[in-house]
C-alpha cells in the first residue's frame, strides 16, 4: 500500500483493496466498507461495517498529509469499495478540498457501483467530472443477466449499460472491472459472450478482467463447497478469455489488462490492434503443455 511508505501515520483502515494501475497513488478513504455488501463472490469488506468517513476527520488527514508530511501526489484513489455511494454534495466538498490541499493532483480515481451512479443526475455527474473526479472503475462483473442475478449484484446488464453511457456523455474515464469464470461452467459461454456485447456497447477506454477467486466465508464458496457452482478450471478460463476476446470487435481505443493478481495470464494490448495477436497467444498457451504449466499457480494468485 503506497501510503505506508512515505513516513506518515498509519492513517488507513484495513483492508484496503485498489486497482493495480494505483499502486502508486495516494489511497484516501471517503468511505469504509461497501454500501452494498452482497455480492456473492466477494468477500473484501464481510468484517468491515460500511460507513461514511465523517468530512471533518477526512478533511484533517488531508490537511495533514498535506500541510505536516508535504505530500504532493500526482495521483489519489478515493477508497474503499465505492465510494462514489457519497452525495453528489459530500463528492464536491472531497473533491474541492483535494484540489486545494494537493495543487499537483492529475487524476483522481474511484471505484464506483452502477446503483451509485442510477442515484445521480446528469447534472450531478458533470459537476462531479467538472470539480476533478475523472477515472472510474466500475464493477460490471458480467454482461449476462442470469449471471448477475446469481451472484446478487443488484442491478441488470441493461442498467450497466445505460450508467456507463450516461458517465461517458459526462466526461468520465471510464475502466470496467469483469470477472472471468463468475457463471462457473454452466454459463462460461453466455458469460463470455455476453460480456463482450456489454462491453462493445460501452467502448470504453479501459477493460480489466479478473479471474473468480473462491474465497472462504462467502455465500459463492459455500455453493461451490455443495456442488451448486462448479467453477472453471485454468484451462477453461482461458477458452472463456479466448471467447471474450474474440468478440470484443467493435472497441474504438480500449487498453486491456489481465494484470491482476487473480489471473492465470497477464496480457496487455489495446483491443483495436493487439485483440488478434492476444487471441494468438492464447492459442500458443492453449496448444503448450508447458506453457501451461507456467501460468500462474494457484497459490500465487490473489485479491
Ligand atoms: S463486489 Fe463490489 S459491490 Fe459487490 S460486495 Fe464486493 S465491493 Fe461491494
Amino acid at each position: 500500500m503506497p501510503p505506508f511508505s512515505f513516513g506518515h501515520p498509519n492513517y488507513l483502515e484495513p483492508p484496503v483493496f485498489r486497482p493495480p494501475s494505483e499502486a502508486n497513488s495516494l489511497i484516501l478513504q471517503a468511505t469504509l466498507g461497501c454500501s452494498h455488501n452482497r455480492c456473492t463472490f466477494c468477500g473484501s469488506y464481510r468484517t468491515k461495517q460500511f460507513k461514511v468517513k465523517p468530512f471533518n476527520q477526512f478533511r484533517e488527514e488531508v490537511e495533514q498529509l498535506a500541510r505536516k508530511y508535504k505530500l504532493r501526489p500526482k495521483r489519489i484513489f478515493l477508497a474503499d469499495g465505492d465510494a462514489f455511494v457519497l452525495t453528489s454534495t459530500q463528492l464536491l466538498e472531497i473533491l474541492n478540498l483535494l484540489t486545494k490541499e494537493f495543487s499537483d493532483v492529475e487524476r483522481i480515481s474511484i471505484y464506483a457501483s452502477g446503483t451509485n451512479v442510477q442515484r445521480k443526475t446528469d447534472k450531478e455527474l458533470k459537476e462531479i467530472r467538472e470539480a476533478g473526479l475523472e477515472l472510474i472503475y466500475i464493477g460490471l462483473e458480467s454482461g449476462d443477466d442470469e449471471v448477475l442475478k446469481q451472484v446478487n449484484k443488484g442491478i441488470t446488464n441493461d442498467e450497466h449499460i445505460t450508467m456507463s453511457l450516461r458517465l461517458k456523455q459526462a466526461g468520465f474515464t471510464l475502466s470496467p472491472i469483469i470477472i472471468l469464470g463468475l457463471g462457473g461452467k454452466s454459463k462460461s459461454e453466455q458469460h463470455a459472450i455476453n460480456t463482450a456485447v456489454t462491453i462493445n456497447a460501452i467502448d470504453p477506454p479501459y477493460l480489466a478482467a479478473l479471474t473468480l477467486m473462491l474465497v472462504p466465508g462467502t455465500e459463492l464458496h459455500t455453493q461451490a463447497q455443495r456442488g451448486e457452482f462448479q467453477p472453471l478450471d485454468p484451462v477453461e478460463i482461458l477458452y472463456e478469455l479466448r471467447l471474450l476476446l474474440d468478440r470484443l470487435t467493435k472497441l474504438t481505443n480500449c487498453v486491456f489488462r489481465t494484470n491482476h493478481a487473480s489471473n492465470y495470464l497477464p496480457l496487455r494490448g489495446i483491443l483495436s490492434k493487439d485483440r488478434v495477436q492476444l487471441l494468438g497467444t492464447i492459442d500458443r498457451v492453449l496448444d503448450d503443455p508447458q506453457i501451461m504449466s507456467r501460468l500462474r499457480p494457484d497459490y500465487l494468485r490473489g485479491l
